[in-house]
């Protein structure tokens, strides 16, 4: 600390690399859960989707968001979720290390701290890790194509998994059988194997799971009831109305128009 004399190891120091991210860029940081698939196994997530564990990481990155200043969105899917730093942040002076691992560990010890909000008595058998990464975004289109590619991902993925464990589940195939039935298949092939041998129409299974999960700060009028006091000493309630930003989740499609449209405030200029 800096009431410390400078000792004669302190050159150690001028080993460290300067790691801060270019100005004007976002920052992206991308947490990615380590075995997931082997941890969704060993704690019984629902196939295709697990509520439970899709609460639990939205959770998690809602405590990231608040802690740390400067995220403008975050979107995630599946084990992944993704912040973005607004481009003039100089949060930890930009330094990529700093802003990757604060992510990853108050990530990490919320999903471990709200486990039992989402799983209740099950217990947590061992402690998660996430890996993180980032990624510098210098315009306004790389970054919607980033969100948009993430987006696309989890679409790919989600159809595939809701045909796949369908098949498997009310279809009577084994996962072998489901596996060689969808292999070489297209989208359109896959909607039309759950609309006409299973009785499902796609596009009315939950948002959450087709869509993902997009947090943004927002202004919203919200009214609470307080108790006061009259000068005569009886109570009394009142409404009060106050305009609050919070954290709100969205489960639209990002890839479109209409959610940037909707809030022109996300991106900067
Ligand atoms: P930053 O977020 O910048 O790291 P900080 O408050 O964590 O800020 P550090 O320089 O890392 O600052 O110092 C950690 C501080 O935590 C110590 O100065 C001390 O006050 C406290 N601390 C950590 N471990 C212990 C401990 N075992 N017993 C008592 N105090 C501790
Ligand atoms: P890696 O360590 O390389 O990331 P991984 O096993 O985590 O390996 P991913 O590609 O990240 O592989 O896939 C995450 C896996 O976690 C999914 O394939 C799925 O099996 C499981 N999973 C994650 N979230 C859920 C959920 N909400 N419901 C059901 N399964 C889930
Ligand atoms: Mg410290
Ligand atoms: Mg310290
Ligand atoms: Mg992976
Ligand atoms: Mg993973
Ligand atoms: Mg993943």
């Amino acid at each position: 600390s800096s009431n410390m004399a400078k000792s004669k190891f302190e050159y150690v120091r001028n080993f460290e690399t300067d790691d801060s991210c270019l100005r004007n860029c976002y920052i992206v940081v991308r947490l990615d859960g380590r075995n997931f698939h082997k941890f969704a196994e060993q704690h019984k997530f629902l196939k295709p989707n697990d509520n439970r564990a899709l609460g639990l990481m939205t959770r998690s990155a809602r405590s990231v968001m608040e802690d740390l200043e400067d995220i403008i969105i975050a979107y995630g899917q599946s084990d992944e979720f993704s912040f973005v730093f607004k481009r003039t942040s100089t949060l930890f002076k930009r330094r990529a290390s700093k802003l990757m691992t604060h992510v990853a560990s108050q990530f990490s010890s919320s999903y471990v701290f709200y486990w039992k909000e989402f799983f209740g008595e099950q217990p947590l058998l061992y402690p998660p890790g996430f890996d993180g990464r980032v990624v510098l975004y210098p315009s306004n289109h790389n970054l919607r194509d980033y969100l948009s590619w993430r987006q696309a991902d989890c679409h790919i993925n989600n159809l595939y998994n809701t045909v796949f464990w369908t098949l498997v589940q009310n279809g009577g195939l084994t996962t072998a059988q489901a596996e060689e039935r969808l292999k070489g298949t297209l989208a359109a092939d896959k909607n039309e194997i759950l609309f006409s041998e299973l009785d499902i129409n796609y596009n009315t299974e939950s948002a959450v799971h087709r869509k993902g999960t997009t947090l943004i700060w927002e202004k919203r009028d919200e009214t609470t009831i307080k108790r006061t006091k009259l000068p005569k000493g009886e109570e009394t309630e009142m409404a009060v109305t106050r305009s609050r930003r919070r954290v709100h989740a969205h489960h639209c499609d990002v890839i479109g128009e209409q959610f940037w449209t909707e809030h022109p405030d996300i991106l900067e200029d």
